[in-house]
């Protein structure tokens, strides 16, 4: 593996930076982004943004308030820490089920561990088993939205960098977007990110709204 990327005639690219503005040496992987925020502090209205380590890969990003208390600084860790949030749809003991918001495409649920972790690498036991048996439920329950002929799942992490994947459903009228066929075969990609822009809508649309309450009856 290692040789093929060696090998493989990649496009020059700029090297990445690191947080101090130094240049990682010729070859060398730049240096983790987080480690370079170890010092804190940087100013931001009125309080002091301070990264800190976790210990493990599962990184957490504080933010150290003026009267010496934490707050997290992560959507999802705030999502899961509020009991009331709407767009929940199933918790189980360590993984939640949720339907992602501002997007008008009802059935478009999000599974992700309550733990503020990376990557699907340092998950425990328990949160992978958990997450497995909520995805095959959450697939099929999907699947059996009107016209959803497909789920695709995708999980990125780079704008939220707390582990989620999301289950997409492809109908059949997505089929007609444009570029949404390549040689007449669906073409997964295109679809995905060209109905994520073409269904934006508000936080929680109608539709979603009315979903919702029949997924928490599905999975209670
Ligand atoms: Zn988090």
């Amino acid at each position: 593996m290692r040789e093929f990327w060696e090998k493989a005639s990649l496009p020059e690219v700029e090297p990445l930076r690191t947080e101090s503005g130094s240049l990682p040496p010729k070859g060398e992987r730049p240096k983790d982004l987080h480690q370079s925020r170890k010092e804190p502090s940087v100013f931001f209205h009125g309080v002091i943004h301070d990264h800190l380590f976790s210990g493990d890969r599962g990184h957490f990003d504080k933010t150290l308030k003026r009267d010496g208390t934490m707050i997290s600084s992560c959507s999802l860790c705030d999502r899961f820490a509020d009991a009331s949030n709407p767009l929940i749809v199933f918790k189980s003991q360590k993984v939640a089920l949720y339907h992602m918001p501002g997007i008008d495409l009802p059935g478009y649920l999000v599974i992700s561990p309550f733990r503020h972790v990376e990557d699907a690498g340092v998950l425990e036991d328990s949160e992978r088993e958990e997450m497995a048996r909520l995805q095959s439920r959450a697939v099929q329950t999907i699947l059996g939205l009107p016209g959803v002929r497909k789920v695709y799942i995708l999980s990125f992490g780079e704008a939220v960098p707390h582990l989620h994947l999301h289950l997409f459903p492809r109908t059949d009228a997505m089929l007609a977007g444009p570029g949404c066929l390549s040689d007449g075969i669906p073409d997964g990609p295109k679809i995905f990110d060209f109905w994520r822009k073409r269904l934006a809508g508000p936080d929680i649309p109608d539709t979603v709204q009315s979903l919702i309450p029949r997924l928490r009856e599905i999975f209670r």
